[in-house]
């Protein structure tokens, strides 16, 4: 049901100016010809000038001079960078999520949570300073030391989606940083202002800590601007985040010229629903999988896979809760789903729904447009529930709206069969009271996606653990765990203290 009246033009601008000049940019003295909209409304916020792909190189020689003294900085000392920046998006979570609220339709408490992610990565970070480990193994030969120590990588290049606008930067940034690394930020089109105001509150942490300027560093552009950074021989990784056909044309390209990529795409997750499971908590984590973020997450849970048994009543419970979800404005208190980000969505969307309809589906609650009576320009749409008998060819794609496909299944191996049976391979569930059922799930014969989760929806990953998925998802991980390996060089040590010179696997060589 659509709750809201949608805040005015003149509301939505003076909130963005308010934000982003909190956080150290004066809108004012920065203007282009490339407008900013607000999903919200269809209204334009600003308008920025966008650097072209002839200004990477420029902007990629000074992250590679300032790589030259960064690297040097003992790691708890870049930390310390880190830390600061951390103390900052805590002073500024209100005006970073406005703007994420502002520019990609994000609920309040949705927008606070993508900030707290980063406070929460800033923190990790900080102690990973202390604990970027090499080990130590015995070596084959008397009086040598076998070891590993790993060094700053060089420049990393961070291209980010629309619909995480500035965390998917901070987890690569806070690891970066800590690592020795420098970053160069292609942020998404469609939010620069969250991007610049991210950027800005970190400028001011490296302003106030000594470290050098171009440490960070933001290229506001178009997919030729991410291009170029892609293409860059003195990027050393580049980090992309966004649909899987970006990232087929970012993998090869990167690999082309021995870079190093992280490659986080598309999704298409599912939770099996067990015979055993406990549906009321079904019903909660379900909801706010698929339908939370207007169905625009990489982690957004796309497919239910329920037991025959049980499959009605999951349907039955979530068309009913479903109905009540209140759509409209993102800012205002109450509001659960807010806007898609612009009409290509809600074209995919309403594409998807007819060519599941015509592949035997039958949309059960939802799907319909609401408020274009009050902005044409906005696009928001009650979240639909649609029953599949099988997992037909539209149910294998990803379309980045709120859709969530209820499949049925007979035997556990058929479930797991068909959660594996799409090309993406991200994040995926299962919900039992079955423990042996649930360990099936999670083993090598199990779900093959790169988040395993039992008893909770796809989405909403904390920062500790690895982030990323397989398949087409890309095989990259970032965030928490060991994944700040990706952002080191690794170098293996042989240091010989004997005064003589044994040969390994005792080869004789003595002239
Ligand atoms: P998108 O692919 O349209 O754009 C992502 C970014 O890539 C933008 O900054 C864009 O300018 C840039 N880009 C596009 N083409 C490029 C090219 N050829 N070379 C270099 N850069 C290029 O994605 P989007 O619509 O912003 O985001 C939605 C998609 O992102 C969904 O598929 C979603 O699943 C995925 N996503 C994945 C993750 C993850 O961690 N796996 C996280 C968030 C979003």
């Amino acid at each position: 049901s659509p709750i809201s009246q949608l805040p005015t033009s003149e509301e939505l601008v003076r909130r963005a100016d308010q934000a982003a000049g909190a956080c150290g940019v004066d809108l004012a003295s920065w203007r282009g010809e490339h407008a900013v909209g607000s999903p919200i409304n269809g209204a334009t916020l600003h308008s920025l000038p966008w650097a072209t792909a002839a200004d990477v190189d420029d902007v990629v020689e000074r992250a590679r001079t300032a790589f030259r003294v960064w690297r040097t900085v003992p790691a708890p000392a870049r930390g310390a960078l880190v830390q600061r920046f951390g103390r900052l998006l805590e002073e500024h979570e209100d005006d970073l999520a406005a703007l994420i609220s502002l520019e990609v339709g994000k609920i309040t408490s949705e927008a606070r949570g993508e900030v707290q992610e980063m406070i929460d990565i800033c923190d990790f970070a900080v102690g990973l300073s202390r604990q970027l480990y090499g080990r130590t193994m015995p070596s084959e030969r008397p009086g040598h030391r076998l070891m590993e120590t790993w060094h700053p990588l060089g420049v990393v290049g961070v291209i980010s989606a629309f619909n995480f606008p500035s965390a998917v930067w901070s987890w690569n940034t806070a690891i970066a940083l800590v690592c020795g690394d420098t970053v160069v930020w292609k942020p998404s089109e469609l939010a620069p202002l969250t991007a610049a105001a991210s950027a800005a509150l970190l400028q001011r942490a490296i302003g106030e800590v000594g470290a050098p300027a171009d440490v960070s560093q933001l290229l506001i552009g178009a997919p030729d601007v991410g291009e170029a950074l892609v293409d860059h021989t003195g990027v050393a990784l580049v980090s992309a985040t966004g649909s899987t056909r970006m990232g087929r044309a970012v993998g090869p390209r990167v690999a082309n010229r021995f870079g190093r990529s992280i490659l986080e795409l598309g999704g298409n997750n599912a939770a099996v629903v067990a015979p055993s499971a406990d549906l009321g908590l079904v019903a909660r984590g379900v909801v706010f999988a698929a339908a939370g973020t207007a169905g625009q997450r990489c982690t957004t849970l796309r497919r239910v896979i329920a037991h025959r048994s049980v499959v009605d009543e999951v349907v039955e419970s979530l068309s009913d809760a479903y109905g009540r979800l209140p759509i409209g404005d993102p800012m205002a208190e109450g509001t659960l789903v807010g806007p898609l980000i612009h009409g290509r969505a809600l074209g995919a969307m309403t594409a998807a729904l007819d060519a599941a309809t015509d592949q035997g589906g039958t949309v059960v609650a939802g799907g319909a447009r609401v408020l274009e009576e009050q902005a044409a320009d906005a696009y928001y749409v009650q979240p639909a529930v649609v029953r599949m008998e099988q997992q037909t060819e539209i149910v294998t794609q990803e379309t980045f709206a709120p859709i969530l496909y209820v499949l049925p299944y007979d035997t556990l191996e058929e479930a797991i069969a068909i959660n594996n049976a799409v090309p993406q391979g991200l994040s995926s569930s299962i919900f039992t009271g079955d423990q042996a059922e649930a360990e099936v799930f999670l083993g090598p014969e199990g779900s093959d996606c790169g988040i395993v989760n039992v008893n909770i929806g796809t989405s909403g990953a904390e920062i500790g653990g690895a982030f990323g998925g397989e398949k087409e998802t890309g095989g990259g991980r970032e965030s928490g765990s060991d994944s700040w390996h990706a952002y080191m060089r690794r170098a293996t040590n042989t240091v010989n203290y004997s005064g003589e010179l044994p040969l390994a696997q005792g080869v004789d060589f003595s002239v």
